[in-house]
């Protein structure tokens, strides 16, 4: 098989709705973009032995290199619906092909995305999504509006992605059936983290600043209070409580893993104190939990305090460039 029995075998015959005017098979598509909506990009590549193990099934590959895509729009507040695909691969291994394949356009379904182009190419194993979404020209979320006295919230449970990649890269014996199953739980957080795009539409005109979780709670929350010209004071007895943590790690190794464990893909987000309502709201209506985990104060300084006592945490989260 060669590059254009490739491309025409997996990913040619992708859907594709009346708004994409050329898709795969030209030299770039067009798309008819609605008036009244702005056009949101954003790109995301995954390395192999970086972003996941070597040797990660293909099918979690796919769902990691769109998950985190979709992500990005969820914190834009945006509606994904188009993505071209960059795959650098070190062979054509069909069965391996058919696995992403199918994975791919699974998750695309779920969320009605379309695949509308890509590349692709020889090498190190490594996937690039570029994705386009539409959000009304009024209003979109960013990580700059927070002022002090916004409440912070995060979604889901922070930590358990970083949780099961610890136990991915280095299994435990068997272990209880509870354990088990906690083990599970959390392995699969992390190959298949759920991007919170109705969350992130249902915030669009609500909170005043948010982004998505990737690189650990505490790093990410600096970025939002440095573009939002703010400090944050966090609570960490607030921090959510997942079972699953907490029967697989200890208090401190939980903590760790909740403020500076990466790959979460949940939201982080502020809100202003009268429009704190909103979040049941939005719990409800987008069935997954929120919970408020500090403040948002005028300093520069992110503090942590447990139970009215400051306390120092000194991880800055992941950087791919920190020596
Ligand atoms: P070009 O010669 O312009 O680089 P290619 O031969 O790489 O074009 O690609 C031919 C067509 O197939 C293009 O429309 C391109 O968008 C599409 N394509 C190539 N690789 C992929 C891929 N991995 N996924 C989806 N579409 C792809
Ligand atoms: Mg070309």
């Amino acid at each position: 098989m060669n590059e254009f029995q490739l491309i025409a075998r997996y990913f040619a015959s992708s859907p594709c709705s009346n708004d994409v005017l050329l898709g795969i098979g030209d030299d770039a598509a067009v798309i008819a973009v609605p008036s009244g909506y702005r056009l949101v990009a954003a790109v995301d590549t995954i390395v192999e032995g970086i972003h996941f193990p070597h040797h990660s099934d293909a099918a979690d590959i796919a769902y990691r290199a769109l998950a985190v895509n979709l992500s990005d729009m969820a914190a834009m507040g945006a509606v994904p619906r188009w993505f071209t695909l960059s795959l650098c691969i070190p062979a054509i291994d069909e069965a391996w092909m058919e696995h992403f394949a199918s994975s791919l356009q699974a998750l695309a379904g779920r969320f009605d995305v379309q695949l509308v182009g890509g590349d692709t190419v020889k090498g190190p194993l490594n996937i690039s999504i570029q994705i386009l979404g539409l959000v009304e020209s009024d209003k979109w979320l960013t990580r700059s509006g927070a002022s002090p006295g916004d409440l912070i919230f995060v979604s889901g449970n922070p930590g358990e992605a970083a949780g099961g990649l610890q136990l991915l890269l280095t299994p435990r014996g068997a272990g209880s059936r509870e354990e088990q199953q906690y083990s599970q739980h959390l392995i699969q957080r992390f190959l298949r983290p759920e991007p919170r795009v109705a969350l992130g539409r249902f915030l669009r005109l609500h909170a005043s600043a948010a982004m998505d979780v990737s690189d650990g709670l505490l790093g990410d929350l600096r970025k939002l209070c440095a573009s939002s010209g703010c400090g944050a004071r966090l609570q960490l007895e607030q921090l959510p409580a997942s079972s699953a943590l907490q029967v697989m790690f200890d208090d401190q190794q939980r903590e760790q893993l909740i403020l500076s464990g990466g790959d979460d893909y949940e939201l982080l987000f502020t809100i202003a104190p009268q429009h704190e309502a909103v979040v049941a709201r939005a719990m409800a209506a987008c069935d997954v939990v929120c919970t408020r985990i500090g403040v948002m104060s005028a300093g520069p300084e992110v503090s942590c305090f447990r139970d009215s006592q400051a306390v120092t945490f000194a991880d800055a989260g992941y950087d791919h460039f920190a020596s």
